[in-house]
């Protein structure tokens, strides 16, 4: 298939393409260390491969980005005016796999926690990492899903 990308379509694209340990991964990861939580990482053999797994609070945690998961109401979520459609199917895909993923662990019993990456942006940080604190301390039912936005 041809590229049909411009350079700057590219980098663009590529700037939301990242491996593992990406940087708002491992702010959680270091902020729940210092709390003295333990976790596993990339687990493989659960639902989604949640990034953060914590055995004895029975709890996931996943870190999204806000483009490829399609952050609904968020400013870091603007499908591109090129491919519009190929980009809106690829987004919905993901989008309806994470709901999938997450009611799969819930009906397993676990406790799932979605964290979008423009909630861990400096100004929001603090108050997400709060919430999460908490959030681990007494688990509601329901899964923890943040609303706010930068
Ligand atoms: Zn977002």
């Amino acid at each position: 298939m041809a590229d049909v990308h411009t350079p700057e379509q590219r980098s663009f694209n590529m700037s939301r393409i990242r491996g593992k340990d990406t940087k708002p991964e491992m702010i959680v990861r270091q902020f729940l260390h210092k709390n003295g939580f333990r976790y596993r990482i990339h687990v493989k053999d659960l639902p989604g491969k949640p990034d953060i797994v914590m055995p004895k609070y029975r709890t996931v945690i996943f870190i999204h980005g806000c483009f490829w998961h399609g952050h609904e109401g968020c400013r870091y979520f603007i499908i591109p005016k090129t491919r519009t459609e190929w980009w809106t199917n690829k987004i919905m895909t993901s989008r309806r796999k994470d709901q999938e993923n997450t009611q799969s662990l819930r009906n397993a019993g676990w406790n799932v926690v979605t964290i979008f990456e423009c909630e861990l942006r400096p100004l929001l940080r603090e108050k997400s990492l709060k919430n999460l604190l908490l959030y681990l301390r007494a688990p509601s039912a329901d899964s923890l899903d943040f609303n706010d936005h930068e």
